[in-house]
């Protein structure tokens, strides 16, 4: 007799791992409401998904300030994208990530297709920063980028209503613009940022590193190394910030590199200073190969707390 295996379905493989996975809007609601009723606090956390480290540590700093209920979206968000950028290439893989959420204690994964996320299309009302916070820094190298990731953040809360949304560092032009979005508009959520997770060389952890061959895999090392010379710098006692950024640019300048854009600026405004203090951003941005890359640090450490 022959018997015929059926491969599971991905709910049953996030049933399995202990998560929760809904495709749509109104499960999320329904289980939203449903421990609202019993008054328990709902963290999200916002993902592209190809979860790594630096996504899991998000999770526990949600459980950490209060949420009761951790819930992840997993969504690879096409307003975001540019024209040229890497949307089509972006890794994804959900059996994995749904395996690594759930080990970090995620209750639910919220993972909709794009159509459920815009159904009627391109929105026709989004969310856009001005040029002064908006403009500079990634929003100058990737226009429209953030008026894409503050939408589908808006569109989120709106459906999680959530009392806690944490965003990670390594976004910090992200994670200013979302906390300013919320401070704008009075939007009823607490948003916390945690610090970056770096592989044990220093690298910034991202979901991007996969596209690294062996060789620029080693280059990338630049962005790190250059944020830490220049933090050394500082602390041997430089304040002026032509003199910082230069140090932030001649770092990452190597084989293999092309820098983007070094900023030494104010981590609220993100408006360049000349004089750097405690607290002052460093921010790089660097193409390695065909692999774009970033990543910060707030002095006088790596980290504002
Ligand atoms: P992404 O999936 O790249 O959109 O990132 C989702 C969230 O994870 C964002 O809030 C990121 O800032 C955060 N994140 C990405 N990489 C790291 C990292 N290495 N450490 C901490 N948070 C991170």
């Amino acid at each position: 007799m022959s018997t015929t295996s059926v491969a599971p379905s991905i709910e049953q493989v996030a049933a399995e791992a202990g998560v929760t996975l809904v495709r749509t809007v109104a499960e999320v609601r329904a289980w939203v409401a449903e421990r609202r009723r019993d008054g328990f606090r709902i963290g999200l956390v916002p993902t592209m998904g190809y979860l790594h480290a630096g996504h899991l540590s998000l999770v526990e700093r949600a459980r950490e300030s209060g949420a009761d209920f951790v819930a992840m979206s997993i969504f690879v968000n096409p307003l975001q994208f540019g024209p040229s950028e890497d949307l089509d290439r972006y890794p994804r893989n959900l059996p994995r990530d749904l395996e690594r959420a759930a080990e970090a204690g995620t209750a639910l994964v919220f993972a909709p297709p794009v159509g459920e996320m815009y159904p009627r299309g391109e929105p026709r009302v989004t969310i856009v920063p001005d040029e002064e916070i908006g403009g500079r820094m990634d929003g100058g190298s990737r226009p429209g980028h953030f008026r894409g990731v503050l939408t589908v953040v808006a569109k989120l809360f709106g459906i999680f209503t959530p009392d806690v949304a944490v965003f990670g560092q390594k976004d910090w032009q992200q994670a200013t613009l979302i906390r300013r979005m919320v401070a704008d508009l009075d939007l009823p959520v607490q948003v916390d940022v945690a610090p970056i997770v770096r592989e044990e060389d220093g690298l910034a952890m991202s979901s991007r590193n996969v596209y690294l061959s062996k060789e620029e895999r080693a280059s990338a090392l630049a962005l790190s190394r250059s944020l830490e010379r220049t933090r050394e710098l500082y602390e041997a006692g430089e304040r002026d910030a032509a003199v910082l950024r230069a140090a932030l640019w001649n770092g990452m300048a190597v084989p293999g590199v092309e820098p983007e854009y070094a900023e030494v600026a104010d981590a609220d405004t993100l408006a360049p200073v000349e004089w750097a203090a405690r607290g002052t951003l460093l921010a790089v941005a660097a193409r390695v190969g065909r692999t774009r890359l970033i990543d910060n640090a707030l002095l006088p450490g790596l980290s504002r707390d």
